[in-house]
């Protein structure tokens, strides 16, 4: 078991596009003890998901869990789930049977590289594929705040962190104020959302 440091906003290697793991590479050592790196770090962190540019690893390549998270309570869970080379595709609502359904929802992220919380316009529909940690090719359709935490975890991928994507500055917060001011009511409405996604 390693736990790794986290890089912090202003490490260039957040800022990076991460390369492709060659998928007859998945299976190598090199790349089952960067996945095993990610899961005791994320752990440790009680992270929702972290992508190995983050520990300093400019590979596609990131993990993500949601069970019971005390940085995240009102998120739903999510399985354990290694992602290799993913890809992200923007569904609309009709093409996920639910016309009526929202296309974007607004959510407070945080994020174990940058020390502040903020509001981040996410889709609520997307069709991903990725190879899992066997180098098996998945193809899923994922919605709600679980797509959330693929689209932040894809973006780190690309060098982009969520404060790239805080349409609203006013909405940064440290974690603290955020208990204070805004997790009464961010909590309120985003628990909503995930009973109507059912996501
Ligand atoms: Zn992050």
């Amino acid at each position: 078991m390693t736990v790794r440091d986290i890089l912090q906003i202003g490490h260039p290697t957040l800022r990076q596009r991460a390369a492709p793991v060659v998928v007859d590479a998945i299976t190598s050592s090199e790349i089952q003890n960067l996945i095993t790196d990610l899961i005791d770090t994320m752990h440790s962190a009680n992270g929702a998901g972290i992508a190995a540019n983050q520990i300093g690893i400019p590979l596609r390549v990131a993990v993500m869990e949601v069970a019971d998270n005390p940085r995240y309570p009102y998120k739903p869970t999510l399985p354990l789930t290694v992602v290799i080379n993913p890809e992200i595709t923007f569904l609309t609502p009709a093409q996920v049977d639910d016309p009526d359904g929202p296309e974007t929802v607004v959510i407070n992220e945080g994020c174990l590289s940058v020390p502040l919380r903020g509001d981040v316009t996410r889709q609520v529909n997307i069709a991903v594929h990725y190879d899992d940690a066997e180098g098996n090719l998945h193809e899923e359709i994922k919605r709600g705040l679980t797509a959330g935490t693929w689209q932040h975890e894809c973006d780190h991928l690309d060098g982009v962190l969520f404060v790239d994507r805080v349409n609203d500055p006013t909405t940064l917060t440290t974690w603290d104020e955020f208990q204070i001011n805004g997790r009464d009511a961010f909590i309120e409405r985003i628990t909503a959302f995930v009973e109507r996604i059912g996501s």
